[in-house]
């Protein structure tokens, strides 16, 4: 079958891969003149599987409310927003009570869990060049209450599969000696043993290599206008450089996949939610931790990239499609990190940080939409929000089930388009 895939990020390079893998003729399409140059670029680098609880958890709207009137919120909404957000809002606050959140986290966790099998049998089958760091991850808690509300969510989610270790502060040291001179403001922390980091950006360059060579073409610098539909199935694209047919479709386009369903009258539930990162070379701090650590107080993760590089990354800003970064928020992200590893401070120049921003593409539930759409041959593959690396490999699997028509590894309930 011949098929066009909408996007050339992690999410959209994976799809193309297990479609390759499932012997169809396949064609990505993107507007940037490369592979992952937009959210898959410069993320966390983390496959968080602990990180699978959905934003919309009991307590994060009122404190994203509050944060509204000037408190420091776990969401950043631009007052500008709510107009043009209201119904996704709405949706999040719903998901956000105890039962759907925990039905939402399941169905996450189970991604994410299959999601690594898929990424695990990849690296064996192939040669992918990506600088993984498979020592876990490490999140560290300045709070005794918050990090015993942690543990108690981690724990909730062992019979599902989820692998952690509780450290007191001295072991978090041990483990992480640049902590040291934090050590008397760490109240202890988890170690998440099956977690690992790695370039997104440098697997999914790899892995569209790879396609590449066994036969998929890329259609770089190309913008797709439309989707156009002919009676109850989708006939072509309309992009900047002509009209494209095919026999089945997948959007991948991230955070902009709503802005194309609604042509065809198809409400997508994604809403972009910026975020930084910074990228320095190790040479900045030759002595950085060989793994990664969060910091649940400051609201950042750390990771080291490979051998040469060292990225951070946080913040949640609901800033529409805007991805222009601002200063006072690059250099409160540099300053949380400093907080922590306050070695760094005469180490980063302040007025010198070259942050990345980008959007990810947020459902008000938490879990992806994956499968076929009210279209017949429109097939979704978005909305895996802060965990769009660890979900991908998972997610190319399962859209590319749907539209073979096989059956399921994992129970796909959480993730069917509505
Ligand atoms: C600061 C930050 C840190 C993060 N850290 C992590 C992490 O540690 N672990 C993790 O798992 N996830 C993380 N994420 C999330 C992850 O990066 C995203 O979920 C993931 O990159 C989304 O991939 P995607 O392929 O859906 O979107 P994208 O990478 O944005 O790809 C979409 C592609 O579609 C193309 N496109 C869009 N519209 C059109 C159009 N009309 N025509 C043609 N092409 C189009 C774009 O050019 C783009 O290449 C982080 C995100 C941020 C912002």
């Amino acid at each position: 079958m011949k098929v066009a895939v909408i996007g050339a990020g992690i999410v959209g390079v994976t799809t193309a891969y297990q479609l390759l893998r499932d012997g169809h003729e396949v064609t990505v399409i993107d507007r940037q003149p490369g592979p992952a140059l937009e959210c898959s670029h410069a993320n966390g680098g983390y496959v968080a599987i602990s990180q699978a609880v959905p934003w919309s958890q009991p307590g994060v709207p009122t404190k994203t409310l509050l944060g509204l009137l000037g408190k420091a919120p776990p969401i950043l909404v631009h007052p500008g927003q709510i107009p043009a957000m209201w119904r996704w809002g709405l949706e999040f606050i719903l998901a956000s009570r105890v039962a759907p959140s925990w039905e939402n986290t399941k169905d996450v966790l189970r991604l994410a869990l299959y999601s690594h099998a898929i990424l695990k049998e990849t690296r064996e089958r192939e040669t992918i060049a990506y600088a993984p760091i498979l020592k876990g991850t490490l999140k560290v808690f300045s709070e005794q209450e918050t990090m015993q509300g942690a543990i108690a969510v981690s724990q909730s989610q062992v019979p599902l599969g989820l692998n952690y270790e509780e450290l007191s502060t001295e072991q978090c040291v041990a483990m992480v000696p640049a902590l040291s001179l934090r050590r008397d403001q760490l109240a202890g922390g988890i170690h998440y043993p099956d977690e690992e980091a790695g370039d997104c950006f440098a697997f999914t360059c790899e892995l569209a290599r790879i396609c590449g060579e066994r036969g998929v073409r890329f259609e770089f610098n190309t913008l797709v206008r439309r989707l156009v539909r002919d009676g109850a199935r989708l006939s072509h694209l309309e992009t900047s450089k002509g009209d494209m047919k095919a026999d089945a479709f997948v959007l991948a386009a991230g955070a902009e996949s709503p802005l194309l369903a609604r042509n065809l009258g198809m409400r997508l539930p994604v809403l972009p939610v910026k975020g930084y990162s910074l990228t320095f070379p190790r040479s900045v701090w030759p002595e950085a931790p060989d793994r990664p650590v969060l910091d649940e107080k400051r609201k950042f993760g750390f990771a080291p990239l490979g051998t040469d590089r060292l990225r951070m990354s946080g913040f949640a800003e609901i800033a529409g499609y805007d991805t222009r970064p601002e200063k006072h928020r690059t250099e409160a992200l540099a300053r949380s990190f400093m907080g922590l590893f306050p070695q760094l401070e005469t180490r980063i120049n302040l007025a010198e940080l070259k942050p990345f921003c980008c959007l990810r593409p947020v459902t008000p539930k938490g879990p992806p939409i994956i499968g076929r759409s009210q279209v017949e041959n429109l097939y979704f593959n978005v909305g895996q929000g802060h965990l769009g690396w660890t979900l991908a490999h998972g997610s190319a699997r399962l859209a590319a089930d749907s539209i073979i028509g096989r059956t399921s590894d994992i129970d796909l309930r959480g993730y069917v388009p509505a």
